[in-house]
């Protein structure tokens, strides 16, 4: 099935319009014809199908014949990564954060990050065709924050969750009874040199569970794909 991306803004009156990479996608790569049918999401939860009335240029215009509204699936995840070097692994790790459920990721730099590569425009059409290769109809955010005590001031989360290879398996297992019945959780992973000391003491005087994700070293990226894997 091919999903196409059309914010609210962009869906008035009966009908849906694709525009710029979206209206390509549909009318070069998957040779859209009028007449076809095809389902668009709207990144709030608004899902439609319809057919194509009208290929121009720079849009694809398509009547509505039925759609569908859902909230977000609860509970409400947020990953907050710390950033890493490796620009290709940072995306890796967003990109199958968002397929698994992710509805929020926040990159925030720690004490242990080396450089900043982060490319915003490059995140924010990873997590639309993320959400599109998933099926889902909800758009993550994609945040980034200069400091992790930034990120914690301005993220309300129910629950913490820190992902850290020093706790011991037998210390760090995950509460999932606590987790269902937080309205969000926030779970964090270190950047590849892993979090400070001091950083940890930080984040458990504000109420932060380390947690074991198995007794190998993960790199960061593995580490925030096997801690969301925690929770399908
Ligand atoms: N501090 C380490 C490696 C950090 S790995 C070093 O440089 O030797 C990067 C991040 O992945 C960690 O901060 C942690 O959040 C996560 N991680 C990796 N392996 C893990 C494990 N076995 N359990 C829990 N978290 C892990």
């Amino acid at each position: 099935m091919n999903i196409f991306y059309a914010p609210s803004s962009q869906i008035n009156n009966g009908f849906a319009e694709l525009l710029d990479q979206e209206a390509i996608h549909a009318s070069k790569v998957m040779r859209a014809q009028e007449g076809d049918k095809l389902t668009i999401v709207d990144g709030e939860g608004g899902r439609y199908h319809g057919v194509v009335r009208r290929i121009t240029k720079k849009s694809v215009q398509v009547e509505i014949e039925d759609e569908q509204h859902r909230s977000r699936p609860k509970p409400h995840f947020i990953l907050a990564m710390g950033i890493i070097k490796k620009r290709d692994r940072l995306e890796f790790a967003v990109e199958k954060a968002i397929e698994l459920g992710a509805a929020q990721i926040c990159l925030f730099r720690s004490e242990h990050t080396i450089k900043e590569n982060v490319r915003m425009d490059r995140l924010e059409s990873l997590a639309i065709s993320a959400m599109k290769q998933s099926l889902q109809a909800h758009l993550s955010t994609v945040e980034i924050y200069h400091s992790l005590e930034m990120m914690l001031d301005s993220i309300r989360a129910d629950k913490i969750l820190v992902a850290h290879e020093k706790v011991g398996e037998d210390k760090g297992s995950i509460d999932y009874e606590s987790v269902s019945n937080a309205a969000k959780t926030l779970l964090l992973v270190g950047p590849e040199g892993g979090f400070s000391e001091t950083e940890i003491r930080d984040l458990t005087e504000k109420g932060g569970q380390l947690v074991s994700l198995g007794p190998n070293r993960l790199r960061a990226e593995t580490a925030a794909v096997a801690f969301m894997s925690q929770f399908l």
